[in-house]
């Protein structure tokens, strides 16, 4: 069985991609939560449509997980229009968008997952695309060599990052609408987990599915995991039914604690408490202490310990708070002058 850190990691394994496509919502109003968000989205769509115009490019940022290339696909629904799905590593080089590019139909969506893993020469070889709706494209070599411009459809870009700081700024500016994706309450996540039973075909009770929403750290992917090892575990050991109790064990057996965290999580906060006096301290010095990538304790494991008031950037560093202490049952007398 998987453990925590497998469950929350960012990406869906190969297998898992199938299953994605069928939960995946359709269009907005199947799309739980995010309100705000997709109050601006239905105007943006509206208006687009009656002015007969394509979409602005638009950037959805945010963890992992919580419904980016969901939107997209929504998004290219909504508009009526085709999408093309590719991702900055993927990218080499300039050509490799050439093909792309030209194959778009008007209005259609280009989605590229991971923007800011995107080379350089190739991010500024989209610049005149998105701007211009053109292509220049050097031919030949040395005195021959000479430009040829490609001109292209009216298309939309929506790009997608887990890093919005690692965007350029000249990127960054030529997105008409930038839009960030937050963690979801429990009462989202537990209609999610309602949502997805019904179209897997599992059982489950509402406290069930309610403990498996508090658990799957604001995450809809990490929800609809826990979602399929939970039901392994009822078919198992609890009569084919998720009840809170079948829950429970389970997500106690994947060493998923009450608040969401897992074994990693939790090392990270004692390694700043047992280690660095609480913090402030480095994330480089926390990643090299716990084992772990810079990149993914930034991406995958803080965002959802700050959210949780568990964990506090500092510019001088990170720091376990108050609420951290308690929760891993360290008792706090003298320890931390930071908060004192
Ligand atoms: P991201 O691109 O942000 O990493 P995805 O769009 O791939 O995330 O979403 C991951 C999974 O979670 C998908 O199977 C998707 O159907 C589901 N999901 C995400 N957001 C929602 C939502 N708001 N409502 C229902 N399901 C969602």
């Amino acid at each position: 069985m998987r453990r925590g850190s497998d469950i929350f990691s960012a990406k869906p394994t190969n297998g898992e991609r199938k299953e994605e496509e069928t939960l995946r919502p359709k269009f907005l109003d199947d799309f739980v939560g995010q309100e705000k968000l997709k109050r601006k989205l239905r105007t943006y769509i509206a208006a687009a449509k009656e002015r007969g115009e394509t979409l602005d490019h638009i950037i959805f940022y945010g963890p992992p997980g919580l419904g980016k290339t969901t939107l997209a696909h929504i998004i290219a629904n909504e508009m009526g229009v085709n999408i093309k799905v590719t991702a900055g590593p993927i990218l080499e080089r300039p050509v490799d968008l050439v093909g792309l590019l030209s194959s778009l139909n008007v209005g259609d969506i280009l989605f590229i997952d991971e923007i800011h893993r995107t080379p350089r020469n190739v991010e500024e070889f989209l610049y005149p695309a998105m701007e211009d709706f053109c292509l220049d494209i050097v031919i030949d070599k040395g005195p021959n060599a000479r430009t040829v411009r490609i001109n292209l459809n009216r298309f939309t870009l929506i790009g997608s990052t887990t890093r919005a700081g690692l965007i350029t700024a000249p990127l960054r500016s030529r997105f008409g609408i930038v839009e960030r994706l937050d963690y979801y309450p429990p009462e989202d996540l537990f209609r999610i987990v309602m949502r997805s039973a019904r179209i897997m075909g599992i059982e489950t009770d509402e406290d069930g599915a309610m403990e498996i929403a508090r658990r799957a750290r604001g995450t809809p992917r990490i929800a609809n995991r826990i979602l399929r090892r939970v039901r392994d575990f009822a078919q198992i050991h609890g009569g084919g039914v998720i009840t809170a109790e079948v829950a429970r064990q389970a997500l106690d057996m994947l060493e998923i604690d009450s608040e969401g965290l897992d074994e990693m999580d939790k090392r990270i906060l004692r390694t700043i408490i047992e280690k660095f006096g609480g913090g402030p301290v480095g994330i480089k010095t926390i990643a090299v202490a716990v084992g772990e990538d810079e990149g993914t304790i930034e991406e995958l494991y803080e965002p959802y310990l700050i959210q949780k008031g568990f964990l506090s950037r500092t510019p001088r560093g990170r720091i376990a708070t108050p609420l951290a202490y308690k929760h891993l049952g360290i008792p706090l007398q003298g320890r931390l002058p930071l908060f004192e």
